[in-house]
Order: C-alpha cells, then sequence, then structure tokens
C-alpha cells in the first residue's frame, strides 16, 4: 500500500518559513486549537486532501531554487510515521528540514519524526505574547531548536535567526 499524508497544500518557495528558499508543506489536521490561528481551515482531520509520500517527493526533487523543506500545519507530528518516510528521503537529496509543531520539544523529544528534522518551531501560538516573537515564529514563546544539538546536549539549543 502507498503511504500517504494528508495535507492543506504546499507552498512550492516560500521566504518566510525558515531560513533560504523552502517548499513549506501544510499538514491537514491539529488538535492544538490556539486562539486566533493563522490557518483554522487546517484543524479538521478529514478536511485537506491526501497524497502519496512519492508524488510530494517528487515535486520537491523537481524543485531546484530551494534549499530546504518546511513542515507546517496543522500539526506534523499527528502523522508522524508517514511525514518520517518523507523527510528520510528529502534528507538525502541534501535538504534541511523544518518543521512547525503546536507540542513542545520535551513533549515530542522521544518522538520518531524529531530524528528526521534539523530545525523545530516548537509550542502553541499565544495571541497575547506575540510582542518579541522572533523572525520565522509567530509568539515569544516559540522556539527555534537545532535538534541534533539539543539532542546531544540534553539542554535547548536554538538557531539564530
Ligand atoms: S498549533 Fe499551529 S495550526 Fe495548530 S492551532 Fe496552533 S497555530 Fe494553529
Amino acid at each position: 500500500m502507498k503511504l500517504k499524508v494528508r495535507i492543506a497544500g504546499i507552498i512550492p518557495d516560500s521566504l518566510t518559513n525558515g531560513i533560504g528558499i523552502r517548499t513549506v508543506i501544510f499538514a491537514q489536521g491539529c488538535k492544538h486549537h490556539c486562539k486566533d490561528c493563522h490557518n483554522p481551515h487546517t484543524w479538521d482531520f478529514k478536511d485537506g486532501y491526501e497524497m502519496e509520500i512519492d508524488e510530494l517527493y517528487e515535486i520537491v526533487k523537481n524543485n531546484k531554487l530551494i534549499k530546504g523543506v518546511t513542515l507546517s500545519g496543522g500539526d506534523p507530528f499527528e502523522q508522524e510515521d508517514s511525514f518520517y518516510v518523507l523527510c528520510r528521503r528529502l534528507k538525502r537529496l541534501g535538504l534541511d528540514i523544518w518543521c512547525y509543531t503546536g507540542y513542545t520539544f520535551e513533549k515530542i523529544k522521544d518522538s520518531k519524526l524529531i530524528g528526521a528534522i534539523d530545525v523545530l518551531v516548537d509550542g502553541k501560538f499565544e495571541i497575547n505574547n506575540t510582542f518579541n516573537a522572533k523572525k520565522f515564529t509567530g509568539s515569544a514563546n516559540q522556539r527555534i531548536i537545532d535538534v541534533k544539538k539539543s539532542v546531544e546536549s540534553r539542554k535547548i539549543i536554538e538557531v539564530g535567526v
């Protein structure tokens, strides 16, 4: 059986979802329901559309402009098995992987998908905490985490942006 993910959409070339030109894949389905979320249409797990991992892989592979891929949402961690397979394949193309999630790093640090991600932007969007939000984040609680360094050193190491 072909492995699939349910997504809300794709932006082929983005400069605002991580460092460099990136393809953004928006996962469909989110349990966090942050107040004033910018993408509430991505909450419903039955909405959006399914795509095969193979199809997504080919779309990204044929885009010669990009430095990497960003998973956004929705929450990609709700479909982590499929996204894990996709990300492992994309990394073999030399692409780096960023991922946005409503979960904190501490909550998902032992998950499967985290092992295929280079940079994690973590935590829920807090509408009352947007002042002082860093570039590439929505609110000041969210961190831009270097996953490999953080796992190795057992403390949060953030990426400078
Ligand atoms: S985690 Fe992201 S997609 Fe989910 S409700 Fe919060 S801001 Fe919206």
